[in-house]
């Protein structure tokens, strides 16, 4: 068959993506992307935000129209949460989060069943010329490996618990075996990711279950880079920084705040403090040196009054983000939040949206400068034409943007770079070969 796949919003989903795409390739299918003609389209969604849900619908109406006879198969949240409205898209299959690992085969019975004979692909890759970067259009050079769903939180503004279920973990071994697989394939990265990484292993009877699987990874896998994706802040004691002794763990953390302002957090139940946000960064900051800390901002929360909006600014400021991620806070049925008092006007949202990017944008100045001048490692991605040569993107160990001039073939390659000036677009340097 040929399979073409789309996913929206967080790593997780990338992740999921992947796996489904080293499944078909696995079961001898092939990949095409857009403006191939497909047998299968697989659309994993994203119901976090109004907004994602409504990218998915879209997403979906458009996979449907432009490969019309294709069987469409949609799954993710936005699937799990509203399978009538999805259905009602036109689509052939519905699939719901935990059932989404068997899609390969559901799909492979769906297609026999409903005797649609489809054109054996001649464009897959053969798997000894397996690369990272071919493993479907689009694919992403780093690896994003699966290790935990679902979520045993609360926050009052978040759908995903109604999407995910509660929290599991896979297996380490499990996850060791595939990372070592992507390894041999020839990764350079691969990225850890959950609903609740930082809650890996609680449901396998591990107190430490994150701390004991990055350490297996770093002594049985020879992965040159090793990064984590969101941990919520309660997850984390001062001896997980100690990881970070080795060199190959990517020198940033992303630690989700939502709100600088501690009468907004107890409204959201988070299970932080301004203060103890500030004590766990500070660790953080003294253990791994060039640390990068990022962070997701909700701004407009319910209940959210000028004083509370102010003193969140101030604390943003304060913690000196190398980046913020900012959403409008986005009413959804199901969760606590959607019935409390006090929503704020959309307007208002917009402005206090427009504040917090404005100091995003200058704290992310801030950051990044001081490595101007320094010498480091970037693993490269993807490049563009420019002029007779190419200008080529990637990420530092500290998850800094650099662009760089080359010549073909460093994709997938790590090399030393000079960081030689700031442009709006980021770093530029000088790969140092
Ligand atoms: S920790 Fe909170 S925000 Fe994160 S997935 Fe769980 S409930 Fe949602």
């Amino acid at each position: 068959m040929r399979v073409r796949l789309e996913t929206l919003g967080c790593r997780l989903n990338i992740s999921e993506i992947e796996g489904l795409a080293r499944g078909f390739i696995a079961a001898g299918h092939g990949m095409v992307g857009p403006g191939e003609t497909a047998d299968v389209c697989v659309l994993n969604t994203c119901a976090v935000t109004g907004i994602a849900a409504r990218k998915s619908r879209q997403l979906a109406r458009h996979l449907k129209r432009t490969n019309p006879s294709a069987v469409m198969v949609v799954t993710g949240c936005y699937a799990e949460l509203e399978p009538e409205q999805v259905g009602a898209l036109g689509v052939d299959m519905v699939v719901g989060n935990r059932e989404k690992d068997q899609i390969v085969e559901s799909v492979t019975q769906y297609v026999q069943r409903d005797n649609r004979q489809p054109q054996v692909s001649d464009s897959q890759p053969s798997t000894s010329d397996f690369q990272p970067h071919y493993l479907y259009p689009g694919a992403r050079t780093r690896a994003f490996v699966k290790v935990q769903d679902g979520c045993d939180n609360r926050c009052t503004f978040c759908i995903v618990t109604v999407a995910r279920g509660a929290g599991r973990s896979r297996p380490t071994d499990e996850v060791i075996a595939e990372v070592q697989g992507l390894v041999r394939a020839g990764y350079q990265e691969v990225v850890l990711s959950g609903v609740h990484l930082g809650s890996y292993g609680h449901d396998l009877g591990e107190g430490r279950g994150l701390y004991n699987l990055v350490r297996r990874l770093l002594d049985e896998s020879d992965v040159p880079r090793l990064r984590l994706s969101s941990l919520e802040p309660w997850d984390l004691d001062e001896d997980f920084f100690s990881l970070w002794e080795s060199p190959r763990i990517g020198r940033h953390l992303h630690l989700p705040l939502q709100s600088g302002c501690d009468a907004t957090l107890r409204r959201m139940a988070r299970h932080t403090t301004t203060a103890g946000f500030a004590e766990l960064v500070h660790s953080a900051r003294a253990a791994i040196p060039d640390l990068s800390v990022t962070t997701d901002i909700i701004v407009g929360f319910p209940g959210e009054n000028e004083t509370e909006f102010s003193q969140s600014l101030a604390f943003v400021e304060a913690m000196a983000f190398a980046k913020l991620h900012i959403f409008r806070y986005s009413r959804r049925e199901g969760t606590a939040a959607a019935s409390m008092p006090d929503h704020i006007s959309p307007q208002i949202v917009s402005e206090r949206s427009r504040r917090m990017h404005a100091l995003g944008a200058k704290l992310e100045r801030t950051f990044r400068r001081r490595f101007l001048g320094r010498t480091m490692d970037v693993l490269w991605e993807a490049d563009e034409p420019n002029g007779d040569s190419l200008v080529w993107s990637g990420l530092t160990g500290n998850y800094l943007r650099i662009s760089a001039p080359g010549g073909p073939g460093l994709r997938n390659v790590v090399t030393p770079v000079r960081l030689v000036a700031d442009t709006p677009g980021g770093l530029t340097g000088e790969v140092a070969l």
